[in-house]
């Protein structure tokens, strides 16, 4: 193709050889989603080392019109990172933009480029005894960008809030190549719109995040872990409530996974330590943190975990004894989406409804899907204290899960819609991506999407930056009601 021929050229021409990969092979691994659904090819991958480079990457692109994908780790869960059919594009990943700008322990803020791992941000900001507020069980491999252009959520929003709580300020490449300068480090700053919120959660649809500066937290000084085994989901709301009564904020994370979730890590995740010798429906694994290092929370929780026990509210529980019962114990609900993986995949929903529903969301959805597909399973685990659950469906041996994802099918309508019906939505942290666009026109108000796509025109009027991801293309009709 002429066109791809110039723009090689010009290319090899502008960049260092350590910025861009042109062949086939080395193209492959960026242009295949985590999950194995999504495999379309690019023009080249860039590889920007600084914010200059990512702008004049987006006009060299601009100029020999072709889409850009911004692309951070490759986590993403809904395709949102890779290209979509059709369409000539170039993935533009942040995997060289990974300096730690400054990190401030008296302004409580650290401002890192959008290629740095979260883990490394947060050891980081333990190195100056504070927390970084974001915890995945991707974590290792996400990037900061990444977490921002997908509003990220993860295991302690229940007393930090997702990313976009974490965000001060931000440094974007606009779809134009122009640089916004956002990256102001200020709790408090009343100056009509807020620009960066535009950015945060719209997954690449409007330019690509190159730096940002986050707020710290003190860092706990001590940390209780426990896992309980319940009969039901009832169960597991009552034992979250009381001990979010007892504890409020200090109750870090509260988690959810069942029997079937367990069975996949003990099928597929070598090593996997069982908590428990006898086997229950359920589990709920909680975290209570301090700021106080004199801090007895086994002696503070111990009545309230009694009780529990006494009125058969909760069948068994275990408390972690030393770091590593506790990284054991996380490894039980963050091996969960790994071990899926290796068992072949599954239909995968990211729900999240009132949390006193959650019982009865559940119970409709089980029944349904197994009145309407028999054989398939259930595998429901996710953040419950967020009322945020991860209702995933084990297809039956020799059903394609890409075959699920294409066109819409009964089962992702049964989920969505008791999500719906019961006051919640169908898209709690995962984003939209490529594999979530028709759920959002089924679901989503008519005049948020109008007002979306005019915000988008306004920014990306050739709709040039991740095309087909969010809200599909310029010429959508609004939402089907
Ligand atoms: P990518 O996957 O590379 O990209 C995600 C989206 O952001 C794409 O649309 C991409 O175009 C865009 N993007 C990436 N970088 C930039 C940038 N610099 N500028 C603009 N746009 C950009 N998510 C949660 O919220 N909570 C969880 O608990 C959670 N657990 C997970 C567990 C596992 C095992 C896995 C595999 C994933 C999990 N995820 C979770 C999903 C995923 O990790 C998050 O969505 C993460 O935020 C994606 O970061 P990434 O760097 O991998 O982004």
């Amino acid at each position: 193709m002429k066109k791809s021929k110039e723009f090689a050229e010009a290319l090899t021409s502008s960049f260092a050889p350590a910025a861009y990969v042109l062949n086939e092979t080395e193209r492959r691994p960026y242009e295949i989603d985590w999950r194995k659904l999504v495999d379309q090819p690019a023009e080249a991958v860039l590889f920007p080392s600084t914010t200059q480079e990512v702008s004049d990457m987006v006009k060299l692109c601009q100029k020999h019109k072709l889409a850009i994908v911004p692309q951070g780790g490759r986590t993403g869960l809904v395709a949102g990172a890779v290209p979509v059919q059709g369409i000539p594009q170039v993935i533009i990943n942040t995997r060289r933009l990974n300096q730690i700008r400054n990190i401030d322990a008296i302004n409580n803020t650290v401002e890192l480029e959008s290629g740095v791992i979260l883990q490394t941000a947060q050891e980081a900001a333990t190195a100056i005894d504070r927390t970084f507020p974001l915890s995945l069980a991707s974590e290792g491999s996400c990037q900061i960008g990444g977490t921002i252009a997908t509003n990220a959520g993860g295991i302690h929003v229940l007393s930090y809030g997702s990313m976009r709580e974490q965000v001060l300020g931000l440094e974007v490449v606009l779809p134009d190549g122009r640089i916004w300068n956002g990256l102001r480090r200020l709790r408090k700053e009343n100056i009509g719109m807020d620009i960066k919120q535009l950015f945060i959660g719209s997954e690449g649809t409007m330019g690509i995040i190159t730096a940002a500066a986050i707020r710290l937290l003190p860092r706990p000084k001590k940390t209780l872990t426990m896992l309980a085994a319940v009969k039901a989901p009832d169960f597991a709301l009552e034992t979250f409530v009381r001990i979010q009564n007892l504890c409020g904020a200090d109750l870090t994370s509260c988690e959810y996974f069942t029997a079937e979730g367990l069975k996949l890590l003990i099928d597929h995740i070598p090593q996997t330590a069982l908590p428990f010798t006898d086997n229950h429906p359920a589990y709920v694994l909680l975290e209570v943190m301090s700021l106080d290092s004199s801090a007895d929370l086994f002696a503070r929780l111990e009545p309230v975990l009694e009780t529990l026990l006494a009125d058969k509210v909760v069948n068994d529980m275990v408390v972690a004894q030393s770091e590593n019962q506790r990284l054991a114990l996380w490894k039980l609900r963050e091996g969960i989406s790994e071990a899926e993986k290796a068992a072949g995949g599954a239909l995968k929903h990211d729900i999240a409804v009132p949390i006193s529903v959650i019982p009865s969301f559940i119970e409709a959805v089980s029944s349904e899907i197994m009145r309407i597909a028999p054989g398939y399973k259930l595998n429901v685990f996710g953040h419950l204290g967020d009322g945020n659950l991860h209702v995933n469906i084990v297809p039956p041996e020799g059903v394609s899960l890409s075959d699920l994802y294409s066109g819409s099918n009964p089962i992702t309508s049964c989920v969505e819609k008791n999500a719906m019906k019961a006051g919640g939505t169908f898209s709690a942290e995962h984003g939209i991506g490529q594999l979530r666009v028709s759920s959002l026109m089924d679901y989503h108000d008519s005049v948020e999407l109008d007002l979306m796509r005019t915000i988008k025109k306004a920014i990306d009027p050739s709709w040039m930056i991740n095309p087909g991801k969010v809200l599909s293309h310029a010429n959508q009709t609004h939402a089907r009601h």
